[in-house]
């Protein structure tokens, strides 16, 4: 047989002309796709002369689509087996699984998923090959035609790269086949794949859950049942990622929130608009309290704006033209009308603020100002609200009206470098305080396509930017063409206790709005120049911080944040007094302290007290009483006992003064 010369991963081979990846990689079970020539294609493909060749492991972000993908077409192929006359609509991967969906005859319910893997694993369990068959849009009308939604995306399928879907999208119209052990197709799906090079490539999936969903996205469309699953390189990764849902539903912050009484969302004030009652509104205090100590440490300025403001103001720093849909619509006020009812004048445009900068620019502006004021940090926690679509909303994390520690700091060219050096410093110390303490950075670098100001600032900026990531020497991700057009990005991801890596603080150069809002200094030399202006979130918001944090201590707050910091538990009635002056003195001393003088019993209050995570139980019974001592249980259910009550005071001041957790 003739030969082909290909190159795979990196090595040029000579190989029979009927080789295919498959058989090249047949070695290697962990390899279930490849690229040729850069393009994801399945392992059955054909191979011509010069091909490069590239395997792709089943535990690559590729590989993973690809597995969770192909997962989606073997439920599709099990539904229809189960439930004749189920109609097909998609079924793309997405993070961590796959979802396709249904038009079924009647409505699934959870009984149904556990029949539906059940024939999955079947198929799973007979190995049925992927087999990829080329097609035209007149075969595949007439092929396809007991399924409708399938129909209309072949009807909308456009030229190669627009509209790319899972189904179609590609260059050409491909049908996939699952081949039965017999070698015949068992069942067919419209797909662009590609796809496993078997079913029995799935090592581990499950079902998770039904929901309804729109045809296409659109409410105008017939309502679908969608059904989402997981698939995994492993049964242990699957069960780790199991475990991990479980334990992020155990501290979900929505949850948390309303078994420790500290927020809630009034229907009366609407979606994503939140209140924080007294409990929350220590945690919030607390850590508020922190960060403006912190920022009037590295000589910030505070400052404060009103929450309203006329549309000139967004139409000069150019919100209103690239932001306004997130932005509440205008209110129209201060119209004046004639006795007759025309109008005499015409009223204005005021919108609620998304953002703060505008606010802290015009505060720039109030006056000239001299190098020698700069760099000026203006902070402000400024409350904006922003319209958020229901869908996107979550908690407190993400949510319509939000307060921002928010700080801008305009500087001289001459003194970026060492601004930005020492913020990211800062901003990564300062989260540390409050607990986190995995990070990575990510570097928004310039898209080439579109950005204002000059290459030269750009370049200094981002080299800035890299510079002081460096010296973090924490792991660099960079985000190539990411920035948004006025200005480079540093932003730092933090991993909570979990795992999950949370988005939190943003650090923008922006060379756009100086311009819009004409900022100038003057000069040593005497001359006007314009300053470098840099937005700096460091909590994003206090609420979402907020969020995160509840999540990540799971409720159980280290001392200097919690709610409650101490509870008195009597061990009976009789040392209530005793324990109630204990609490008393602890209150004196700063201690946020409460006497537990309910009727339960002992062990209720001690179990009260654990539901609340309360992290000092200060217990006191006769041999306490009388050695003028107290016992401390902690939330871990250790006990110490005997401690002299100046002791004891002590010891909850030192860890709240540390923002040390016990
Ligand atoms: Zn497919
Ligand atoms: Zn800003």
């Amino acid at each position: 047989m003739a030969q082909i010369s290909l190159t795979v991963d990196g090595t040029s081979l000579k190989l029979e002309a009927d080789q295919r990846p498959t058989h090249i990689f047949a070695d290697n079970k962990e390899i279930v796709v490849c690229r040729v020539n850069g393009v994801l294609k399945d392992l059955w493909t054909e191979l011509s002369e010069g091909d490069v060749v590239e395997s792709v492991l089943i535990s690559s972000p590729d590989g993973l689509a690809v597995l969770r993908h192909s997962t989606a077409h073997v439920m599709a192929q099990a539904v229809q087996e189960v439930y004749a006359n189920t109609r097909l609509g998609i079924g793309p991967p997405i993070k961590d699984g796959f979802y396709y969906d249904f038009d079924p005859v009647n409505t699934f319910n959870p009984d149904d998923l556990v029949k539906i893997e059940s024939a999955m694993r079947k198929i799973v369990k007979e190995g049925q090959r992927f087999r990829r068959r080329v097609t035209t849009e007149v075969e595949a009308l007439k092929e396809l035609a007991h399924e409708p939604y399938k129909c209309e995306l072949i009807g909308i399928k456009g030229p190669a790269g627009e509209e790319a879907s899972v189904e179609v999208g590609g260059s050409e119209l491909t049908i996939y086949d699952n081949l039965g052990r017999d070698g015949n197709p068992v069942w067919s799906d419209l797909c662009r794949g590609p796809h496993l090079p078997s079913t029995k490539h799935i090592p581990a999936f499950k079902l998770m859950r039904t929901a309804a969903a729109y045809w296409r996205g659109s409410e105008k469309n017939p309502m679908l049942q969608r059904i989402y699953g997981t698939a995994w390189p492993s049964q242990d990764e699957l069960n780790a990622y199991l475990e991990l849902l479980a334990e992020a539903e155990k501290r979900d912050h929505r949850r948390l929130g309303t078994e420790l009484d500290l927020f809630s969302f009034p229907e009366e004030i609407g979606s994503g608009l939140a209140v924080f009652h007294p409990k929350g509104g220590i945690v919030r205090r607390a850590m508020e309290d922190y960060s403006r100590i912190r920022h009037e440490e590295e000589n910030y300025e505070f400052v404060y704006s009103p929450h309203l403001t006329k549309a000139a103001l967004f139409e000069t720093s150019g919100h209103l033209q690239w932001y306004a849909d997130g932005m509440y619509p205008p209110m129209i006020l201060d119209e004046e009308l004639n006795p007759d009812g025309t109008v005499k004048k015409a009223g204005q445009q005021y919108y609620m603020k998304p953002m703060n900068c505008p606010f802290h620019n015009l505060i720039y502006k109030s006056r000239g100002r001299s190098y020698r004021e700069l760099p000026l940090r203006l902070f402000e926690f400024g409350t904006v609200y922003r319209y958020e679509k229901s869908g996107v909303l979550h908690g407190i994390t993400r949510a319509r009206g939000f307060t921002q520690d928010d700080a801008h700091i305009y500087c001289t060219k001459e003194q970026m470098v060492g601004e930005l050096d020492s913020l990211l410093t800062f901003v990564l110390n300062l989260l540390r305080d409050y607990g986190l303490n995995e990070f990575y950075l990510e570097l928004s670098t310039k898209n080439e396509e579109k950005f204002v100001g000059e290459d030269a600032d750009w370049a200094e900026a981002t080299d800035a930017l890299r510079k002081a990531a460096t010296a973090q020497n924490l792991e660099l991700v960079l985000d190539e063409g990411g920035a948004a057009f006025y200005g480079p990005k540093i932003s730092v991801q933090a991993k909570d206790a979990i795992g999950r890596t949370w988005q939190m603080s943003t650090i923008q150069v922006d060379f756009q709005l100086p311009q819009r809002f004409e900022l100038e200094y003057s000069a040593t030399d005497g001359t006007r120049q314009r300053p470098v202006m840099i937005h700096r979130a460091l909590f994003g918001s206090i609420e979402r911080f907020f969020g995160v944090l509840t999540e990540h201590y799971s409720g159980a707050f280290p001392p200097w944040l919690a709610p409650v910091q101490a509870i008195g538990i009597p061990v009976a009635d009789t040392f209530s007094d005793y324990l109630g002056d204990v609490i008393k003195r602890m209150r004196k001393a700063g201690i946020r302290a409460e006497l537990d003088a309910s009727d339960d019993r002992m062990q209720k209050k001690v179990r009260n007290a654990q539901l609340q995570k309360i992290p000092f139980m200060v217990i006191a019974g006769e041999e306490d009483q009388k050695a003028g001592a107290v016992s401390f249980r902690y939330r871990n259910g250790e006990q110490k006992n005997g401690i002299p009550i100046a002791d004891a005071i002590a010891e909850i001041k030192k860890v709240v003064a540390e923002r040390t957790q016990v």
